[in-house]
C-alpha cells in the first residue's frame, strides 16, 4: 500500500467495478493440481486453433511490428465492408469486440444516463455502464434463461441511451431470430443505440439470421475471438451508421489493433471453409453434449452458440471434481446463477473426456 489519497471520485466510483474474472488458464490449474495435462472449456474459444491461413499471415507480417500498424485498418475494414455490404465508414475495428461495446457505451452514456440489458447477458455490459457512471437498468428473464425483449423495451425511457442485446447470449445460449430482433427495434425511439452483440453469430442456427435489421442507432459487434479462432489477439468489429461511427471513432485509442492482430483477422476472413467446416463440426458436438446431459437431467436448456450450460446442486464441488481431472469449465456465479456451470464445446477427444470424467464423478 502506498498511503496515497488516491482521487476520492475514483475510489468511490471503483467501489462498483470489479476486474473481469476470466476462465482459468490452464497453467494455473496444472499448478494448484499438480498434473500434466488440462483442457480449458471455460473461455468459449475454438478448440481447432486459428486458422492456417491466420497462422501464416501472422508468420508474413511479424517482420513489419517495429512500424505502427494501420491505425484506421483500411485492409481488414474493405474486407468487412465489403462482406456486410455496407462502405468502409460503417465499420469500426476494436481490440476485440469488448473494446466496440465499451466505446459505444462511453460515447453515448454518461452520468445519469440509462444503460439497458438483460440481467444475465454478457457480464461486461453492467461493468462498462458503471465505469462512465450510467445507470444500470437490468430487466429480468421471463424464463429465467432468454433476454425479454418486450420487457427490454418497456424499461427504455427518455433517459435511456444504449440498450444491449446479446444473441445469442452468453452465458445462457439463448437466442433469438431476426423477425424478433426486428419487432423490438420497431418499439424503440429512433435515437436509442442498440448494441447487438453477436460474438457468437457464425454458430448460429442460419435460419434464424435471415434477411436484415433496420435501426438508425443499430451497431452489430462481431468478434475474431470464438469462430475465427483468433481470441490471443483481441480483434472484433461494429457495424453501424456512418455518423454514429464517427462519433464513437473520437473516443477510440490510436492504434488499438496490431498489425499481426488485422494480418490474421483478413486471412481469416478469406479462410471461410475452414471457419464454417469448425463451425459444423462445434455444433454437431454440442448436441452430442447437451444430449448427454440432458439424459443425466442436468442441461439447463440448449445453446445456440458454442458452450452449453448445466446446473447441479452442488456446482461447487462439481466444478472442483472437474478440475481435479484436468477440466477446467467455468461457474457462472458472478453471473448470479449459483448453480450453473458454461462448458465450451471442446474438440472430440476432449469431449469425450469430459463425458468419461462426468460419469466417474456422478458414477
Ligand atoms: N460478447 C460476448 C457475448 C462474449 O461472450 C464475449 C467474450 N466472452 C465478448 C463479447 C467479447 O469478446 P472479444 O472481446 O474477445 O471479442
Amino acid at each position: 500500500m502506498s498511503g496515497v489519497d488516491w482521487s476520492r471520485r475514483a475510489v468511490a466510483q471503483c467501489a462498483y467495478l470489479h476486474p473481469y474474472i476470466p476462465g482459468k488458464p490452464i497453467d494455473t490449474l496444472l499448478a494448484e493440481q499438480g498434473i500434466s495435462e488440462a483442457i480449458k472449456l471455460a473461455s468459449n474459444e475454438n478448440p481447432y486453433g486459428p486458422p492456417p491461413a491466420a497462422i501464416e499471415a501472422i508468420r508474413e507480417h511479424a517482420g513489419g511490428v517495429s512500424r505502427y500498424p494501420d491505425g484506421d485498418s483500411r485492409a481488414l475494414k474493405k474486407l468487412l465492408a465489403a462482406q456486410h455490404g455496407v462502405t468502409t465508414d460503417q465499420i469500426i475495428i476494436g481490440n476485440g469486440s469488448s473494446e466496440v461495446l465499451e466505446l459505444v457505451i462511453r460515447t453515448f452514456a454518461g452520468i445519469e444516463d440509462e444503460v439497458v440489458f438483460s440481467s444475465r447477458a454478457f457480464i461486461m455490459y453492467p461493468l462498462y455502464t458503471r465505469a462512465v457512471g450510467a445507470v444500470e437498468v437490468s430487466v429480468p428473464e421471463a424464463d429465467g434463461l432468454a433476454h425479454d425483449l418486450d420487457a427490454m423495451a418497456a424499461a427504455v425511457n427518455e433517459r435511456t441511451k444504449v440498450l444491449c442485446i446479446a444473441n445469442p447470449n452468453n452465458p445462457t445460449g439463448t437466442v433469438h431470430d431476426y423477425g424478433a430482433i426486428q419487432k423490438m427495434l420497431d418499439q424503440l425511439p429512433r435515437h436509442l443505440v442498440v448494441l447487438l452483440d453477436e460474438a457468437y453469430i457464425e454458430y448460429m442456427d442460419s435460419n434464424d439470421r435471415q434477411g436484415s435489421l433496420n435501426h438508425p442507432g443499430l451497431v452489430i459487434c462481431r468478434t475474431f475471438s470464438k469462430a475465427f479462432g483468433l481470441a490471443g489477439c483481441r480483434i472484433g468489429y461494429g457495424v453501424a451508421d456512418a455518423e454514429l461511427l464517427s462519433l464513437v471513432n473520437r473516443f477510440r485509442p490510436p492504434f488499438n489493433t496490431s498489425t499481426l492482430a488485422q494480418a490474421a483477422a483478413s486471412a481469416a476472413l478469406e479462410d471461410s471453409d475452414w471457419v464454417l467446416e469448425r463451425v459444423a463440426e462445434s455444433n454437431r458436438q454440442r448436441t452430442r453434449l447437451e444430449d448427454f446431459f440432458a439424459s443425466i437431467g442436468l442441461l439447463a436448456g440448449r445453446s445456440a452458440a458454442n458452450f452449453v450450460l448445466i446446473r447441479h446442486d452442488r456446482s461447487d464441488w462439481l466444478l472442483l471434481e472437474l478440475e481435479q481431472r484436468g477440466i477446467i469449465p467455468r461457474p457462472l456465479k458472478p453471473y448470479g446463477m449459483e448453480n450453473a456451470l458454461r462448458i465450451t464445446v471442446g474438440t472430440v477427444s476432449e469431449n469425450e473426456q469430459l463425458i468419461a470424467a462426468m460419469e466417474t464423478i456422478l458414477g
